[in-house]
């Protein structure tokens, strides 16, 4: 019987399930090789995107949805002003962002690049330990997670994408915020089940990742056990272990969901279009930066499995670094990159 690549000793990946998966749903083609990867669906003639319906809104509408990403944030870093030596202190910086880094890696490294596209092979413990950590940004078991993602890639921005800012968009300012509202987040409220055998029958077949998507309750209370404990006895102090709670568990959570989140809606809306990718993805930026590399969105829906989602020099792409970095300790094999002539056949 097959064994997945994730979950057992050797490093494989031609030939296995993953890819027969990712071809049957059209996200790979299963006789790409690792360095000539691409999706089959996004073989559309180069003007396809010029066809696609170009997003209607007026200024207004644009300034207003500007405001809601941007005004919390914004308000946060007030909060963090005002707080500072009272309610947030050093301890509690590092415990935010040292929380956040690890539990984002864990969601761009673990749960996408690796579970979700198979971009790279490494080991069951290697892969069990994003598995865990992406488990404690609470963003849902792995193979669910997984299984929406995929269902994402096959119907991007057409009716039975989960969270499209653009499918089924109703004309003017409310279908507009609407629109928008359920790419961010609404769409989690609704009542989504993608078909798991056939999104995810390599993950349900591997035994690790499905004890990992099942213990999903002890990781989450983990991800906020482990900042409390440190904050409690850095400080000695009960006050000190509420404050690691708050800020390393509650707001990196908080924090960590919206940007992800951002992908999904502000990575379909704003941004530049470098790839033919016959969806409505966009680089990002400050996206790009602040979701560890998961930002350069267009590059990512133009080459699903690229391990690398910053493609060019400039586009810091922080997962990248760390695969590339294991790569180099012999922890990540059969690295996935698009060809260069790939590159030049999408650019747009
Ligand atoms: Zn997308
Ligand atoms: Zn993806």
């Amino acid at each position: 019987m097959h064994q997945s690549t994730i979950g057992e000793p050797q490093l494989t990946l031609d030939n296995s399930i993953e890819n027969q998966v990712l071809s049957a749903l059209d996200i790979v083609s299963a006789s790409d090789s690792d360095h000539a990867i691409h999706a089959r669906r996004h073989e559309a003639p180069l003007d396809h995107a010029s066809e696609q319906p170009a997003p209607n809104t007026s200024l207004f509408v644009r300034l207003a949805t500007f405001a809601a990403v941007v005004l919390p944030p914004i308000a946060l870093v007030a909060v963090m002003f005002l707080a500072w030596g009272g309610w947030f202190h050093w301890v509690d910086v590092a415990l935010l962002v040292g929380m956040y880094v690890i539990t984002g890696l864990g969601v761009t490294i673990g749960y996408h690049r690796l579970y979700t596209h198979k971009s790279f092979a490494t080991r069951g413990p290697v892969a069990a330990f994003f598995g865990i950590c992406g488990s404690m940004a609470v963003q849902g078991p792995i193979i669910w997670w997984c299984a929406t993602h995929r269902k994402h890639h096959q119907h991007s921005d057409d009716e039975h994408d989960p969270h499209s800012p653009h499918a089924g968009r109703e004309p003017g300012a409310i279908g507009w915020v609407k629109s928008f509202s359920h790419s961010h987040i609404g769409w989690l409220f609704n009542d989504l089940a993608p078909d798991m055998k056939r999104y995810v029958p390599d993950l349900l077949a591997d035994k690790t990742t499905v004890r990992i998507s099942k213990l999903f309750p002890l990781w989450v209370v983990l991800g906020v056990a482990i900042p409390t404990v440190i904050g409690g006895l850095v400080t000695m102090s009960w006050m000190g272990a509420l404050l690691g709670f708050l800020w390393g568990g509650i707001v990196r959570i908080c924090l960590l969901h919206h940007v992800t989140w951002s992908v999904n809606s502000v990575c379909h809306i704003w941004g530049a279009k470098e790839y033919n990718s016959g969806d409505e993805s966009r680089n990002n930026p400050v996206m790009g930066i602040l979701a560890l590399g998961e930002g350069w969105h267009n590059n990512h829906h133009a080459f699903p499995a690229s391990a690398r989602h910053g493609l060019k020099w400039w586009q810091f792409d922080a997962s990248w670094v760390v695969i590339r970095s294991l790569e180099k300790l012999g922890l990540a094999k059969k690295v996935r990159l698009p060809a260069p002539e790939r590159l030049a056949s999408r650019r747009v």
